[in-house]
């Protein structure tokens, strides 16, 4: 006997048609004799509407009581999956986060999983139960509700994976698997069979949010068999892995690109020691994450310093620095929250030089500006101005050959 984990995402369980389609393929699975736990999202729309509200009442609420809000979005959505199965006849259960006690940590709206309690749902699933959890939500050592950030169902999926012991993670969405990009930006993009844990990593952490990277990382460490696939289509999806790809020629894996990106500049900074520490402490202190830094040097001992942070923390950040300009003796700062981040990634770097003056060579053709460049093993990221997006994705796309990857049935 087979344990599946089946995640659903927002679209997959979009309409009471689509949940009742849910259902249908979720009973296969008992009909062939395996045992299943299912983990849903919300209605697709449905956490952006909660946060939507809640902003109508306060630009900032409290996290403990977002938590509380957002989290209702899939404890309707299992409820009525359940229904859909008992109307098929079905011996289904539905819980939430509390319920099961996916037990979190207490950073609300990103809290992370300590613990799951399997006992109820390993009875439930014994007297031939389909388990239905809801994802995205936990709950804290005082019993407050948590949530796991923004895509964090597949978090749960994997998790719950992890601690059951399932024999495989399907992560059902809208595309058939990961693309080279996201399809939706360069319909040309191509659906990967394999991706290895790493590149995904690379991948979810540089914009593609086509699996939560907490999710990737967990599944990575606790080696789950994790295979994302499409709701509405068969097909064997993309397994990831930990074996690289057989198709040795591919230089790069893939194209991420985050659109939620600002960038903040202080020039004429003393180049002095502690510099630094003195410019990003304070940003660290507000809770603002910091993702690429540049330092140039000037000729007068002076120092220009460039950062990216996500644009929703754009005008936060940019107060904080004006503050320490003024501290710091610094000549001004300046900004830009119309920029975004491309990332080629693949493990095939390692092995082949000249990949970096591929992408800098057709960038430059399409006469687009490079603002910034960083560079990791597996990875290449630039930040180009937003209106360039499409036009960089694509030509990088057809630069290294993405379109040309042959897919399996
Ligand atoms: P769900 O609601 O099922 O969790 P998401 O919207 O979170 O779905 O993730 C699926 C979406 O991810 C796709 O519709 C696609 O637009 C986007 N995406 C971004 N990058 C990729 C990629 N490399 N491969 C596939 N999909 C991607
Ligand atoms: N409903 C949550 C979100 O929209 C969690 C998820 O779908 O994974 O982010
Ligand atoms: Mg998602």
């Amino acid at each position: 006997m087979t344990l599946y984990v089946y995640k659903f995402g927002g679209t997959s369980v979009g309409s009471v048609e689509r949940i009742k389609s849910v259902a249908e393929k979720v009973k296969k699975v008992q009909d062939q004799g395996d045992q299943i736990i299912v983990v849903l999202s919300a209605m697709s729309g449905e956490t952006n509407r909660l946060i939507a509200l809640a902003k109508e009442i306060q630009t900032q609420p409290t996290e403990r009581e977002m938590d509380v809000l957002i989290s209702t979005g899939e404890q309707v959505t299992v409820a009525l999956l359940c229904m859909a199965l008992h109307e098929l006849g079905c011996k289904a259960v539905s819980y939430t986060g509390t319920q099961v006690r996916i037990l979190t940590d207490s950073a609300f709206t990103k809290a992370r999983i300590r613990e799951i309690e399997g006992a109820k749902m390993r009875a439930d699933l014994d007297a031939g139960k389909v388990v239905v959890v809801a994802g995205f939500q936990g709950v804290d050592e005082l019993g407050n509700i948590t949530t796991l950030g923004r895509g964090g169902s597949d978090t749960t999926a994997v998790a719950l994976a992890t601690a059951l012991k399932a024999d495989e993670c399907h992560i059902y969405t809208d595309v058939d698997g990961v693309y080279t990009t996201d399809p939706r930006v360069e319909p040309k993009a191509r659906r990967l069979n394999h991706i290895t844990f790493e590149e995904m990593l690379e991948m979810a952490s540089l914009g593609s949010k086509v699996l939560q990277i907490r999710s990737v990382e967990f599944a990575g460490k606790y080696n789950v068999a994790l295979r994302v696939l499409s709701s509405f289509k068969e097909g064997c999806g993309t397994l990831i892995t930990y074996e690289e790809s057989q198709m040795e020629s591919a230089l790069i894996s893939g194209i991420a690109f985050n659109r939620d990106e600002a960038k903040l500049t202080i020039t004429g900074v003393p180049d002095l020691p502690g510099v630094a520490y003195k410019i990003l402490g304070p940003v660290a202190d507000a809770n603002i994450e910091v993702d690429m830094i540049v330092q140039n040097i000037a000729d007068d001992a002076t120092t220009d310093f460039t950062f990216t942070v996500d644009r929703n923390n754009y005008q936060r950040a940019k107060a904080i620095l004006e503050e320490s300009c003024v501290a710091l003796g610094a000549r001004k700062v300046t900004g830009d929250n119309t920029i975004v981040k491309i990332s080629i990634v693949g493990v095939g770097m390692r092995s082949h030089a000249g990949i970096a003056s591929t992408m800098f060579k057709t960038l430059a053709s399409e006469g687009i500006n490079i603002r910034m460049i960083a560079t990791s093993e597996i990875k290449i990221s630039v930040v180009v101005d937003e209106k360039y997006l499409e036009l960089a994705v694509r030509s990088l796309h057809s630069a290294f050959e993405l379109d040309q990857i042959a897919e399996e049935a």
